[in-house]
């Protein structure tokens, strides 16, 4: 069997078709662990190379490609995809200009099938669930995981179940897991405590968990490293920059670069950064403490997908930070919003967390941890139609303990040419307003 589950604190290890979400011997976190030296062909980026454009399932996929890291050994037959990933890597010197940096990469995860990232640990977490003859999945969720969850289930012909804050989630997830046929709870609790219920409710009735405690949804969105370093053609940027919620991404980033550079995909680590919210900062505060003494706090935030007090990948977070030298950075919701109003307006969008990526380079630009001469590679998380509320209300000027510094706001204009031509005249451009 040339991959197992274990435990990231004592090393205990468990057969890979167990359903466990956490070590029985001391309650840590779980990984899925590859034998790489059992593959029959040693890994090395012509491998990888040689796949791109193909049309052949499962190697179509941006998950798929890197199958031999992500699952070898699995049977092509039981993958559930949509061939997601993929996404572009964008170089947008506005930008970075904007950041205080010369060369700024920015992948675009809001270009997956359902709009965010997750798609790569679904389409792994899914098919996880149909190994193990899963027919009902579930989890909680700030909403792209539950869009995501939902579409994948349904295409494997599965229930999937989601526990949502009441009120709180941005209209296009919503409208997501509705259209795709989830089973949709809306429950008057926030995330975390929604997280808490669906682990004793999967447990109860043996539903399969999908949130990000699930080791095998970071399998899946290890593949964000791998794609991002193959555009890049195998250099290293000196940072990576994510936003952090319950910090599975980070995790699944950590994880995947540490197997490059051990099968030598890469020479070198780069640094990660995390970047939080001011309002929902639980790790930014821990790691300025040390690590001594983790406290949960009540989230609050406009970047709703990371809204999250007590995130459930702490330790892996931590280790990944360890292996990188990394760092991690809050940033305000305003500097949110006016990041993603730049991110907007040279057409490209995103939905305000993934905004942190560039608000928090800035930040530590500021701060002279990253410098002017280092190569950034930031992650755009959602896209831009996921939260058309707070995209309105901010060019509206209509967010509370916020003032847009980029606002684009819509003009009434009466039916009438004259009046039209005015008001064009007014606001007509200058050549350097775009990039
Ligand atoms: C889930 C999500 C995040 C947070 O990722 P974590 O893995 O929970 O830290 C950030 N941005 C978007 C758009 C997301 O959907
Ligand atoms: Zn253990």
């Amino acid at each position: 069997m040339p991959s197992s589950l274990q435990c990231i604190n004592c090393a205990q290890q468990y057969p890979i078709q167990r359903v466990i979400y956490a070590c029985e011997a001391c309650g840590g976190l779980l990984d899925v662990r590859h034998d790489f030296d059992a593959l029959r062909k040693p890994i090395s980026t012509d491998t990888f190379d040689d796949r791109l454009g193909t049309f052949e399932a499962p190697y179509n996929s941006g998950v798929w490609r890197y199958k031999e890291l992500v699952y070898p050994g699995i049977d092509d037959g039981s993958i559930v995809s949509r061939m997601e990933g993929n996404t572009n890597l964008y170089v947008l010197p506005r930008v970075a200009a904007f950041a205080g940096i010369n060369t700024l990469f920015l992948k675009h995860e809001g270009e997956n099938p359902t709009g965010s990232f997750k798609d790569r640990g679904m389409t792994t977490g899914v098919t996880q669930a149909r190994i193990l003859g899963m027919d009902r999945v579930a989890c909680a969720s700030t909403g792209n995981t539950s869009a995501s969850m939902a579409s994948y289930a349904a295409r494997a012909g599965m229930q999937g179940i989601i526990f949502l804050q009441n009120q709180q989630i941005a209209l296009g997830k919503l409208a997501q897991g509705i259209a795709f046929g989830a089973t949709c709870l809306q429950i008057d609790a926030d995330f975390d405590r929604n997280m808490e219920l669906v682990r004793l409710v999967s447990e109860k009735l043996g539903v399969y968990l999908l949130n990000s405690i699930n080791p095998f949804r970071l399998e899946g969105q290890k593949s964000i490293m791998f794609e991002a370093l193959q555009q890049l053609r195998w250099q290293v940027p000196d940072w990576i920059v994510v936003p952090g919620g319950n910090l599975g991404n980070s995790s699944a980033f950590g994880k995947g670069l540490l197997e490059m550079l051990e099968v030598g995909l890469i020479d070198r680590l780069p640094r990660l950064a995390i970047i939080q919210a001011e309002g929902a900062n639980p790790l930014y505060r821990h790691f300025n403490s040390g690590f001594r003494q983790f406290e949960a706090v009540k989230a609050e935030t406009i970047a709703t997908a990371i809204k999250i007090g007590n995130p459930v990948n702490l330790q892996k977070a931590i280790r990944a930070l360890e292996w990188t030298s990394g760092v991690v950075e809050e940033v305000s919701d305003q500097q949110i919003m006016d990041a993603k109003a730049i991110i907007d307006g040279v057409g490209i969008g995103c939905e305000p967390a993934s905004a942190c990526s560039v608000a928090g380079t800035k930040k530590l630009v500021e701060r002279g941890i990253i410098k002017r001469g280092d190569t950034v590679l930031g992650i755009l998380t959602g896209h831009v139609l996921k939260d058309p509320e707070a995209t309105i209300a901010y060019h509206a000027d209509q967010l509370a303990d916020l003032s847009p510094m980029y606002a684009n706001r819509m003009r009434q204009v009466d039916a009438n040419l004259d009046e039209i031509v005015r008001v064009l005249a007014e606001s007509a451009p200058s050549a350097s307003d775009y990039t």
